[in-house]
């Protein structure tokens, strides 16, 4: 079984799949875009320092 594109990149920072109309692109701010916190990979975007914002969110 073939994991699915779209939630193999999501992480749990992210509001809406990369796919998504409208979503873009945010600096993590569990991490500062860092991709890490306390030298650990951070939780939030998975350790790419972003996480994908929802339309109209914020
Ligand atoms: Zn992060």
């Amino acid at each position: 079984m073939q994991p699915d594109n779209s939630t193999e990149t999501m992480n749990p920072g992210d509001e809406a799949p990369p796919n998504t109309p409208g979503a873009g692109e945010d600096i993590c701010r569990a991490c500062h875009g860092t991709g890490k916190v306390e030298g650990a990979r951070c939780t939030v975007c998975g350790g790419t320092g972003k996480v994908l914002q929802g339309i109209g969110g914020g």
